[in-house]
């Protein structure tokens, strides 16, 4: 499978909602809500755990990525994620960089060698 990378830079070919939603399997649903649950100390339920990656435009989305305003701002500029972006790197990706480091990682390896 090749690996599809978001805007942010989070891999959603190797999230685990992502993955439990294209084997459409209630076991690893139920794994990454109980998992999530802890590590975000929020109630994420397993019917909670669908999505389809966000490059795609009328896919399912998790959660936060639903209202995610470096998607929406991807998707109107056009580009094949923000490493591609003129305005790299804006304040809005810095700031959810904060929480997300390894999606800075990502892009910054894809800047290295474009
Ligand atoms: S919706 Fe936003 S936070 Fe979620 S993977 Fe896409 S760019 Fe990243
Ligand atoms: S301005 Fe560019 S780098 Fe910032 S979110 Fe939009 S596409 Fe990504």
């Amino acid at each position: 499978m090749e690996k599809m990378i978001a805007f942010c830079g989070i891999i959603c070919s190797a999230c685990p909602a992502y993955l439990a939603t294209q084997k459409d399997d209630d076991n690893e649903r139920k794994k990454v809500a109980e998992m999530w649950s802890k590590q975000f100390k929020a109630e994420i339920k397993s019917e909670d755990i669908n999505c389809d990656g966000c490059l795609i435009e009328n896919g399912q989305l998790f959660g936060y990525c639903k209202i995610c305003k470096i998607r929406e701002c991807g998707l109107e500029k056009n580009v094949k994620n923000c490493a591609y972006c003129a305005d790299y790197a804006c304040e809005e990706l810095n700031k959810f960089w904060k929480m997300v480091p390894d999606a800075k990682t990502t892009l910054e390896k894809i800047r290295e060698i474009m």
